[in-house]
């Protein structure tokens, strides 16, 4: 693990060394206190004010450190502590700061569409920030797995402090239902486009999953009226099956997929040898174990399989003070 922090510290180093001399006022654009429209015009419609509104290039760095931080902190409970109880603190800390204080923005989902824009105009220069929110969660993919999902993302987060009572769905039915969000990824990388690639995606250029981001709008308190509907259906429907939008919807949880087919560690639900019991099956509310197997394209790093399982000494313990079976366990 050390070479985690090592790894952290060395991107913070290069951020704050690398990132762009934005001078203090840079974004002092009074958006916000533009004259009212009647005192411009009848036909004048005030823009809406950006949100958030840039910040400091500083403020980047402390962004790209904490996520830095974050993942590395995520990766160190799943897989060395092996805590749900660490891994919740984590959520919640990320939830509030990435999701609730900086309104779900810089996220690497909808990073997706400015890499995609800095690939086909040459002209656009992309803020490095977004870069590095874009490839430090895929970084982390292939080395561990789905680390940014288990701890870090705030949309990840909201979805799993919902979830009260999980039923399992049909295994081909949540396989068909998780092509979609690679069909998603397509259909944004092609809107974001803008036609660059000889193919007009109807209405122009669109970044359309930030438009139908389905939980800024409980972020930023605010959004019209059919996306917070859809959140909360996404919500509603969460309580009950495990992390919907992620497991269906996600396009950049498609990326993390990807990756994390070839990730070079990944959650091992026992901590030694397999039991082969099945109780992390039942425990597992996003389908992702397979044959007593975490399926590391599918597993979320939520670390409620460790909770379930005989052999964690955490659970070894609890048993030997209530007098819950071991049978089968040998220490
Ligand atoms: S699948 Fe997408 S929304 Fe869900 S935790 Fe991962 S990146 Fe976030
Ligand atoms: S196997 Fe399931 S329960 Fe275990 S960490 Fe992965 S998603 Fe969570």
């Amino acid at each position: 693990m050390k070479y985690l922090f090592v790894f952290a510290t060395a991107v913070i180093a290069v951020t704050l060394a690398t990132g762009p001399d934005t001078a203090p006022g840079q974004f002092a654009r009074p958006v916000d206190i533009v004259p009212p429209d009647e005192d411009i015009g009848d036909d004048y419609t005030t823009p809406a004010v950006q949100r958030p509104l840039p910040r400091e290039a500083w403020w980047n760095a402390v962004d790209v450190a904490l996520l830095a931080t974050a993942l590395c902190l995520s990766a160190w409970i799943v897989l060395q502590r092996r805590s749900r109880r660490l891994l919740v603190v984590l959520t919640i800390a990320c939830l509030l700061y990435f999701g609730f204080y900086r309104e779900g923005c810089v996220c690497p989902i909808g990073a997706i569409q400015n890499v995609t824009v800095a690939l086909t105009e040459p002209a656009y220069a992309i803020p490095y920030v977004v870069i590095a929110f874009f490839f430090l969660p895929l970084v982390f993919a292939i080395l561990f797995g789905r680390v940014f999902c288990g701890g870090v993302c705030p949309l990840g987060a909201i979805q799993d402090l919902v979830l009260l009572r999980p039923v399992d769905l049909p295994r081909r039915l949540d396989r068909c239902l998780g092509l979609f969000k690679y069909i998603y990824l397509v259909v944004a990388i092609w809107f974001a486009t803008g036609g660059a690639i000889g193919l007009d995606p109807p209405g122009g250029r669109d970044f359309i999953i930030c438009r139908f981001d389905p939980f800024v709008g409980f972020f930023r308190l605010t959004g019209s009226g059919g996306v917070l509907i859809f959140g909360g259906a996404l919500l509603t429907l969460g309580m009950f099956v495990g992390r919907p939008y992620c497991r269906y919807l996600c396009p950049y949880g498609a990326l993390l997929a990807i990756l994390s087919r070839i990730s070079w560690r990944g959650v091992t639900i026992t901590p030694d040898k397999e039991l082969d019991c099945g109780l992390c099956t039942e425990a597992c509310p996003l389908g992702a174990i397979e044959q007593r197997r975490a399926v590391r394209s599918a597993c979320l790093f939520c670390a409620r399989c460790f909770e379930s399982c005989p052999r964690e000494p955490v659970n070894l313990d609890r048993c030997a003070t209530t007098g819950e079976s071991t049978a089968g366990v040998d220490r």
